[in-house]
């Protein structure tokens, strides 16, 4: 992959910051956007902007083909059936959400399982233990190593004939581990429990094949795969949003509206409540014919390499230490330096142009697991290169070179 030719459709990337140029890796936050999806924002507002489904005028009908047209290249994107089984939605967060408010709720008796680990991100988390506290199941853990993964074994031991609905990530946003979904799913099937997956991590950096995982539901966001923010996708399997109640009603989701009833249109749209995000969608739908355009395979094998890279650079800093396994660390290094506190770290860092997360990253649980209030993640994505780890890694030793002094 020619990374610099890639680099200058980025155009934010071209910038300097505190005298640096910018180095960016921040990408599992949120992705930096092509000039090929805010030339396709640019265009719709400029030349195509009208609300969707309704008008009967060429604006209604062009923005219309173009939000239900990015609908069918999420589908073919993730290997759906069906263009009817992607629900645009806000994102990740409120992908699960519409799950475990919706279908969660009305299976879950008293007594029954929903089963998540701690390594999940918080938007994985707090909607199943919403939805638990709110039918009497019980919140199950699948239990964490001491390197914070969970092995498959632990997951079938702990999904049962009570589980109802299991909840995990595809990677994670802190290990950059890839979990086993599509065995969890095939005990979870066994067990006629649904399987939901959080791929809010995954979607960037790998093809992923919805029919293949056999998973029930599979949520993500636009903004971190190099789309706009305020867009997401929740895939469900058509017979399960069948059955699904809608959790938002108002307009553009009905289909009769009588004064004490009404009744909902048929799939995506019940699901999609208000004026869609159409802009949003048209600009997923761009990023998807970008990611594409490049290549799954070709984006996975370079966020791969590169991570194994800063991960044989970090390794010659002493006293830092980063979390989650040796090998199947992908698309990202969690860690931390010396006894710098990571907000520290972050803050000195920025000042040579290095851009990277410090905090609990949305994972108190497993941040709990590791004794750590907090660590520092640096993230990658297709536009970074070894020169953006190797600036990373000067930050570091004269961030450390700093401390020392002043200690
Ligand atoms: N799950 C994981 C693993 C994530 O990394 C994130 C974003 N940090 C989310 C869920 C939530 O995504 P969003 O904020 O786009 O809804």
């Amino acid at each position: 992959m020619d990374t610099s030719n890639i680099r200058k459709l980025f155009p934010i990337l071209g910038q300097k910051v505190n005298g640096h140029p910018l180095t960016y890796l921040d990408s599992a936050a949120s992705a930096q956007k092509p000039i090929q999806v805010i030339e396709t924002l640019k265009h719709y507002y400029e030349r195509d902007n009208a609300n969707v489904h309704r008008g009967v005028h060429t604006l209604g009908s062009r923005a219309t083909d173009a939000y239900e047209g990015a609908r069918a290249k999420a589908a073919r994107f993730i290997h759906a059936e069906r263009a009817l089984e992607i629900i645009f939605t806000r994102g990740t967060t409120s992908s699960i959400n519409l799950v475990a408010s919706s279908y969660a709720r009305a299976v879950c008796k008293e007594g029954d399982e929903i089963v998540v680990s701690a390594m999940e991100h918080h938007s994985n988390l707090l909607p199943w233990q919403q939805a638990a506290k709110a039918t009497g199941a019980v919140l199950k853990y699948i239990p964490l190593q001491a390197d914070g993964t969970f092995s498959i074994e632990a997951a079938e031991k702990t999904i049962t004939d009570r589980t109802k609905v299991v909840s995990v990530s595809h990677i994670s946003n802190v290990l950059g581990v890839t979990n086993p979904v599509k065995q969890i799913a095939a005990i979870a099937h066994k067990h006629g429990a649904v399987v939901m997956v959080d791929g809010a991590q995954s979607i960037p950096h790998i093809k992923v094949d919805v029919q293949e995982l056999d998973c029930d539901f599979y949520a993500f966001s636009g903004h971190k795969m190099c789309g706009p923010t305020g867009i997401g996708v929740l895939y469900g399997k058509r017979a399960y949003l069948e059955q699904m109640e809608p959790i938002e009603f108002g307009g553009e989701m009905i289909d009769y509206v009588g004064l004490h009833d009404s009744s909902w249109k048929e799939l995506p749209w019940k699901f999609e409540g208000g004026t869609p995000i159409i802009a949003g969608a048209i600009g997923l739908g761009a990023a998807i014919d970008f990611l594409e355009q490049i290549g799954l395979d070709v984006i996975e094998a370079h966020d791969k390499q590169l991570t194994s890279y800063a991960v044989e650079r970090m390794k010659q800093i002493d006293h830092l230490t980063m979390y989650g396994t040796e090998e199947g660390r992908f698309g990202l290094v969690t860690f931390n330096l010396d006894t710098i506190h990571p907000h520290d770290l972050a803050t000195v860092l920025d000042t040579y142009g290095v851009a990277i997360r410090a905090g609990h990253h949305c994972c108190q649980p497993l941040m709990k697991h590791f004794g750590a209030s907090a660590t520092a993640r640096a993230s990658f994505y297709l536009y970074n290169t070894e020169e953006d780890v190797e600036q990373l890694l000067l930050a570091l030793n004269k961030t450390k070179k700093y401390f020392r002094e002043v200690e």
